[in-house]
């Protein structure tokens, strides 16, 4: 391994879960916290969550973004759980000189980290002292601007930046899902194909993700499945994916993608 990639910083796809199950240790949060151990600490954190969309490209700029709690309705524990990660303004002005092309703009308030990064970041490093930004997903973009958008940001693994998409490969809320946990055959078959074709390095037929068979049902709507867009742009093409937590529950993935991985 050369010295530049064994400074490279990776790039990770998180199947996140819910927040209720961000309070206690899982087999997913093993995982998480395994990767971090057996990678070199990264110098920042660029996140790119299912849960921050908005009409623009936006990176946050503040130097203490704020813990977020999005969800509704759930015991107090839950929102008095922080994530105090430091920010960087000065990367931040970077990834918006970056991403020009994609009229990015560095944002002071409008966002700080929600529970699509905190509820994995926490696990990979409880301390909080790693420097974490998030980039927004522009709601007017298609599949394959998002994707573009991760290759303009894949130099920055070089510079210690660590690429963290945080979603689901299925995520489907609206059907009634089944006492246990057991997938749904149409969530199981999607998301054995999506490891497939990551694993064949087709980001072709990724990017085309509204022809992949039914992705109707397995993505009703695509803000949990963009984030994985953006950690394939930022990939090496030399780089074989590391595939962790490959489970489904009923009708969302837990499955990661790792890229730059020790083998
Ligand atoms: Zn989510």
């Amino acid at each position: 391994m050369s010295d530049r990639a064994a400074h490279r910083a990776i790039a990770l796809f998180a199947g996140h879960g819910s927040p209720r199950d961000s309070l206690t240790e899982t087999d997913y949060s093993r995982t998480w916290r395994a990767i971090a151990d057996a990678t070199p600490r990264p110098k920042a954190i660029l996140a790119i969550s299912a849960h921050w969309e908005c009409k623009g490209v936006l990176v946050t700029r503040s130097e203490r973004p704020r813990t977020i709690h999005d969800f509704y309705r759930f015991p107090q524990e839950f929102y008095d759980i922080e994530y105090p990660a430091p920010g960087d303004p000065e990367l931040a002005y970077a990834i918006e000189a970056r991403l020009e092309a994609f009229r990015a703009r560095a944002d002071l308030d409008s966002w700080g980290l929600d529970h699509g990064s905190w509820t994995v970041l926490r696990w990979m490093y409880p301390e909080a002292d790693i420097p974490v930004l998030q980039l927004s997903m522009d709601v007017r973009r298609s599949p394959a601007e998002h994707y573009a958008i991760g290759r303009a940001l894949a130099s920055l693994r070089d510079e210690g930046v660590m690429i963290l998409g945080s979603g689901n490969v299925v995520h489907n809320l609206r059907v009634e899902r089944p006492r246990g946990n057991e997938a749904f055959p149409w969530a199981q078959r999607f998301d054995d194909l999506v490891a497939e074709l990551v694993q064949k390095g087709n980001d072709e037929a990724l990017v085309a993700c509204d022809d992949l068979p039914e992705a109707d049902i397995a993505m009703p709507e695509k803000e949990h499945y963009l984030p994985l867009l953006y950690v394939l742009g930022a990939r090496d093409a030399t780089e074989r994916p590391a595939i962790f937590n490959r489970q489904v529950l009923a009708s969302v993935s837990m499955t990661c993608y790792g890229f730059g991985l020790p083998e």
